[in-house]
C-alpha cells in the first residue's frame, strides 16, 4: 500500500525495511528501480505526465526529504519515516560489498564516477564497482550506455543524473541496462566523490538538510520555492 502525496504513491517504508527489500530485489530476476522523491520532485511530476509515471513506475519510492513527511501529515496519512537516498544507496553498496555483487557508477560530471569509485572502494573493502559512466549525454547515447552497464555484468547501477531525467532514463532504459537494481540518487555520486559536502549532523538531525543546501549554494532559491508550493498544494487538497 503506497501513501499518495499530489499524485506521487510512497512507501511507507523505515530504512531498514527499504534496505531489505532493496536486497530482495537484487536476488530477483528482472530489473528493478527506485526513486526517492523530495517536494521539488513532486511539483516536477504534477506539471510532467512522463516523469509523474516514471516516479510511479518505481518498485520502491522513498520518502526523501522532511517535506514529504510533513506534507503526509498534513493529509491524515503519515509515513513512518524519512529514506534519505543517499543512506539507503550507500546500505546498498555496503550490502554489495559483503555479497560480492558488481555495481555500475553513472551520473555526474566527468571524472566525478571514477573519484567516487575509489572513495567507495576504500570504505567497502572488497567493493566491485566494473564500471563508470559520466551523466552528460546525448539522447542518442542512451541505447550504447545502457549496452555499457549490461556488458559490464553490474548488478546494481547508482543513476545520478538529477531528478526526473534519472527516473525517465530508469523507465526508458532499465531493462536494456540489465542490473537487477537501478537506484536514481541525484547528487550522490558528487557526495561519494568528495565533491559536494552532506549537510553537517545538526542540519540533518533538525530537520534543515534543505536549508544547508540553500545557504550553501544559494542558486537553488529557485528550485526550492517549490517547497511552499508543495505545502500549499497539500494543503489545496486537504480541504477538497
Ligand atoms: N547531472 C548529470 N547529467 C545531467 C544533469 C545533472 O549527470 O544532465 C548530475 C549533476 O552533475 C549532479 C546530479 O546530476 O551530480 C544532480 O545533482 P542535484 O544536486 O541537482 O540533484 P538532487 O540530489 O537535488 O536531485
Amino acid at each position: 500500500m503506497r501513501v499518495d502525496i499530489l499524485g506521487v504513491g510512497f512507501d511507507n517504508v523505515t530504512m531498514d525495511e527499504a534496505v531489505a527489500r532493496g536486497c530482495e530485489l537484487l536476488e530477483q530476476g528482472g530489473a528493478h528501480y527506485v526513486a526517492t522523491p523530495n517536494p521539488e520532485i513532486v511539483e516536477t511530476c504534477r506539471a510532467d505526465a512522463e516523469a509523474m509515471a516514471a516516479v510511479n513506475g518505481a518498485d520502491l519510492v522513498l520518502p526523501d526529504g522532511i517535506g514529504v513527511i510533513y506534507g503526509a501529515k498534513l493529509l491524515g496519512t503519515p509515513l513512518r519515516s524519512r529514506v534519505p537516498g543517499i543512506e539507503f544507496g550507500t546500505a546498498m553498496l555496503a550490502h554489495c560489498a559483503e555479497t560480492g555483487k558488481k555495481v555500475f557508477l553513472f551520473g555526474a560530471k566527468p571524472g566525478v564516477a571514477e573519484q567516487a569509485a575509489r572513495n567507495l572502494k576504500k570504505q567497502f573493502a572488497g567493493l566491485q564497482v566494473v564500471g563508470t559512466r559520466n551523466g552528460y549525454f546525448a539522447d542518442a547515447e542512451s541505447d550504447a550506455i545502457a549496452a555499457e552497464i549490461r556488458a559490464s555484468g553490474a548488478e546494481l547501477a547508482l543513476v545520478c543524473l538529477g531528478a526526473p531525467k534519472q527516473e525517465k532514463w530508469m523507465a526508458r532504459y532499465g531493462e536494456a541496462a540489465g542490473a537487477r537494481l537501478l537506484l536514481g540518487l541525484g547528487g550522490s555520486l558528487d557526495v561519494f566523490a568528495g565533491v559536494a559536502q552532506r549537510a553537517p549532523e545538526f542540519y540533518c538531525k533538525h530537520n534543515l538538510e534543505w536549508f544547508y543546501r540553500l545557504i550553501k549554494n544559494p542558486s537553488r532559491a529557485g528550485r526550492m520555492m517549490k517547497l511552499p508550493l508543495f505545502l500549499v498544494h497539500v494543503a489545496g487538497e486537504k480541504r477538497k
